[in-house]
């Protein structure tokens, strides 16, 4: 009997959808998979209602025009090294198609977010994972960094603002991790889909510091919070943007037209109305409340710097059993590792939710541990 490819070994569904789905199916509150529980913005959806109807046929693979045209605007690059593709994670694909293959490897942070690792084993390149040091915060590890560069390395993957740590590079790490690129001459994929997400400074982006070297990935979905809508985009060194696009062509060939219609006018309406500083207060006050309502509850908490996710220990319990029995769905840290043993009690919380929900979380995990410690 013909069976599947080993390769759908990969196929197990995400820990994001399972807590999700869990989460709906037993009526908890869920600060898992990280998504907005409010709509987006008005100008956003109102460009969309007029593009429909109007710019409804395949766009070119690269993208439409005046879409790359935006995102060059915003990020102050030329439209020539943008490429428009079908959310984040297609971006990171079709990276992983262009950039590595069989016998290669390609070094990254533990804890890791969920696609790098089968996204790079698909390609048929292999993760190198670098754990990061937890201490009273996250900290990177650069000598162990250079040290998981080998002959067969081909990239390195790296993420600032981090999922699922929060974590921004400092200027001085920035550099150094790009000065290591250099000397081994590798290349970066920059995923900066929070680039907008922070709290205190703005995020340093790597393609300023090494333009020949660095892939920045972005989003729409998350600077817009239509996480739903799939456009996301590359910022490609000079010149390899159409071979790129040419990879992408091969799976969704383009992103939803009418849909990259909308964030091409709706990426400078964003900067006009002050849309991602309204973005940071408001996401910077449901973190305020999550991590105070953590640390009375006696809780240990690592502050993000940006993201829309905050880590915490918890006791050593069992994110389904808290889910099913407590009502709150959280992501266990586990998911975040394969490599290295996670923390113990590792777990992460997203804000991304209204501020009732917020609390009504806490109050339940209240509930829910002093239960666990009489028990
Ligand atoms: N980026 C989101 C998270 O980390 C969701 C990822 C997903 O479900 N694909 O929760």
């Amino acid at each position: 009997m013909a069976s599947l490819h080993p390769r759908t070994q990969l196929s197990k569904e995400s820990v994001f959808s399972h807590m999700s789905r869990l989460a709906a199916q037993h009526g908890a509150i869920n600060l898992g998979q990280g998504f907005p529980s409010n709509p987006p913005p008005n100008f956003l959806l109102e460009a969309a209602r007029r593009a429909i109807g109007t710019v409804d046929q395949y766009t070119p693979p690269i993208g439409l025009p005046r879409l790359r045209e935006a995102i060059a605007e915003d990020l102050a690059v030329v439209p020539e090294n943008v490429v428009v593709t079908a959310g984040g994670t297609e971006a990171l694909h079709a990276l992983a198609e262009s950039l590595y293959g069989p016998g290669d490897e390609v070094v990254m942070f533990e804890p890791y977010f969920d696609v790098y690792i089968p996204q790079t084993r698909i390609a048929g390149a292999e993760p190198v994972l670098v754990p990061m040091r937890l201490t009273d915060r996250w900290e990177v590890d650069l000598p162990a960094l250079e040290r998981a560069i080998g002959v067969r390395t081909q990239a390195l993957l790296l993420t600032s603002p981090y999922n699922p740590t929060g974590s921004v590079f400092s200027h001085a790490e920035a550099e150094q991790i790009v000065a290591l690129a250099r000397k081994h001459d590798l290349w970066i994929i920059s995923d900066e889909v929070y680039d907008e997400l922070y709290f205190n400074q703005p995020p340093i982006k790597l393609r300023e510091l090494a333009p020949e070297r660095v892939f920045t990935v972005g989003s729409a979905g998350k600077r817009l919070e239509a996480t739903g809508w799939r456009i996301g985009w590359i910022v490609t060194p000079p010149g390899l943007a159409p071979e790129v696009a040419g990879m992408r062509q091969w799976s969704s060939f383009c992103s939803a037209a009418p849909l990259q219609a909308a964030v091409a006018e709706a990426l400078p309406a964003a900067r006009k109305e002050g849309f991602y500083q309204h973005l940071r207060e408001s996401y910077g006050q449901r973190k305020d409340l999550l991590e105070q309502g953590l640390k009375s509850l006696g809780l240990k908490t690592f502050s993000p710097a940006g993201t829309y996710f905050l880590t915490a220990i918890l006791p050593d319990l069992e994110a389904e059993t808290l889910l099913r029995d407590g009502q709150v769905a959280v992501i266990p840290g586990s998911a975040f590792y394969i490599h290295n043993p996670a923390p113990r009690g590792l777990f992460r919380f997203a804000f991304c939710k209204p501020a009732s929900e917020i609390e009504r979380a806490i109050e339940l995990l209240q509930t829910y541990l002093e239960r666990w410690r009489l028990s």
